[in-house]
């Protein structure tokens, strides 16, 4: 099958969260299954960019309302990624460090979208897949379907993965001149709550939708940001499939960005090479359990009630444990974290901003990782803390449900039910009580690291879906 993947992020061009980890790996594992899979994306001016060589393949033109921006197919040169990567530079918009969060997203978006289809449309051979990630691509398939000069692209089978149901892109219908024409009377495919929403648009156009977790697929039944009785009503085409992890990047084995890499054999003195370093970096006594906490600073992943959950877990629990955040995003919570600093010395410290590599040796060198999430598609976090033998702590919550047992239940991690302070601080206790038995901690960091959450099941239940 020859497969094409479009989305605003792919590791290691772009990655903002899970979605740029889910479209630089499932292309890869496909790729492996025998398929020809590529990529593509919008060409940021970030480090990526600074650090390859790219070679043009394409030139076309893509309007939007009456400006008609130039664009240029370039693909990166000398890079084994396992797929091909097609990025789709659009000077004006897109020449920018930052992925999201401008003005002119929508803008930015359609236009890539509508350069995307154009060049789809000029190509001598057409996929017999189109796969479409979050709203940033959800136009696609409606352009596909039913845009006359698009006719060719027609019969092409279109299927589109909701990574995060909450940032859905709307806008007024007064910007409907931005897309390119097509007859009025199929207004109502982008229609939802009075506004031209690409997510809904994606999922009345596509053949199939897709969640990354099937706990999520049933929660956006009753809970996706307004989107509810459109899920609903749209169920027999929507499937949840969990997301993999690259066995391939989060490996400790193999791992370059580790302080000292290490096997299940090894994991004592691996993790403990790892867990010195972030120590001795943020001030944070060795002896202490740690609990760290990576991601997003945004309500969905609970990052608002942390700052109160640090606070009265220490005033409660003592300060016998360490807790290190690492995250940026709502600038209270942010505030909240940096302000606690003082207050907590020794005991916390928060890196406020985006690190891949200290969040790997955090994944490496933490006792317990924290995931208060309100909702949480899937959660790449989990699996990557697993993978590296350290004890997850979550609220029972999409993925997170489907990914963690409760080590009362005879599993490995320590579960929650409510997003709130109080549950947090409950876990962190069970999490000190756990790490008081060395013996048992030991075996279940041991056993974790063995859980196969590789890419292999998830990339072939796809391609089953895409045969579908
Ligand atoms: P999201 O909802 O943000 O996509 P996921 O759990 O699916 O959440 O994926 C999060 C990914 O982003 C993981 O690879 C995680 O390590 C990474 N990540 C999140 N915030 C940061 C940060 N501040 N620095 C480095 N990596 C981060």
């Amino acid at each position: 099958m020859n497969i094409v993947h479009i989305s605003a992020e792919c590791y290691p061009a772009a990655k903002a969260g899970g979605l740029g980890d889910v479209v630089g790996a499932l292309p890869k594992y496909q790729a492996l299954l025998g398929h020809k899979t590529s990529v593509v994306m919008p060409f940021y001016h970030n480090k990526f960019r600074n650090e390859n060589h790219f070679e043009s393949i394409f030139t076309g033109k893509a309007k939007l309302g009456w400006h008609n921006y130039t664009f240029n197919v370039l693909v990166p040169q000398g890079l084994d990624l396992g797929y091909e990567l097609c990025m789709i530079d659009i000077p004006g918009l897109f020449d920018r460090p930052d992925i999201y969060s401008y003005d002119d997203d929508t803008e930015r978006f359609i236009t890539f979208q509508v350069a995307t289809i154009n060049w789809m449309n000029m190509q001598d051979t057409v996929p017999d897949v189109v796969h479409c990630h979050d709203g940033q691509t959800g136009f696609i398939p409606f352009f596909m379907n039913k845009i006359k000069d698009y006719e060719r692209l027609k019969d092409i089978k279109t299927i589109y993965t909701i990574h995060n149901g909450q940032y859905q892109g709307q806008f007024d219908w007064d910007k409907l001149h931005y897309l390119p024409p097509f007859h009025s009377f199929f207004n109502g495919i982008l229609d939802w709550d009075n506004a031209i929403n690409p997510v809904a648009c994606a999922i009345k156009s596509v053949d199939k939708v897709t969640t990354v977790s099937p706990s999520y697929m049933e929660e956006v039944q009753y809970s996706m940001g307004g989107l509810e009785k459109l899920l609903q009503i749209e169920r027999g085409k929507c499937t949840g499939i969990l997301n993999g992890i690259d066995n391939d990047i989060w490996n400790p084995a193999t791992d370059t960005m580790l302080e000292k890499k290490y096997l299940a054999r090894t994991l004592v003195s691996g993790k403990r090479a790892n867990k010195d370093w972030l120590c001795n970096v943020y001030g944070l006594d060795k002896e202490k359990p740690l609990f760290v906490f990576i991601g997003r600073l945004a309500i969905e992943k609970g990052a608002d009630i942390l700052p109160q959950a640090i606070y009265y877990a220490f005033a409660k629990l003592g300060r016998e444990f360490n807790i290190l955040v690492l995250g940026s995003g709502d600038k209270d919570i942010e505030g909240g974290l940096l302000h606690l600093e003082h207050q907590l010395k020794g005991n916390y410290c928060s890196y406020i901003g985006y690190n891949e590599k200290l969040s790997h040796t955090m994944y490496a060198g933490a006792d317990f990782l924290l995931m208060p999430s309100r909702v949480e598609p899937c959660g790449l976090n989990q699996l990557y803390a697993l993978r590296y033998g350290t004890v997850p702590v979550v609220r029972r919550t999409g993925g997170l449900r489907d990914t963690v047992i409760d080590i009362g239940d005879g599993g490995f991690g320590i579960c929650h039910d409510q997003c709130t302070a109080g549950d947090v601080i409950y876990s962190i206790e069970r999490g000190l009580q756990l790490y008081q038995d060395q013996k048992r901690f030991s075996k279940i960091r041991k056993e974790i690291m063995q859980i196969d959450h590789s890419w292999t099941k998830a990339a072939s239940d796809y391609i089953e879906l895409y045969t579908k």
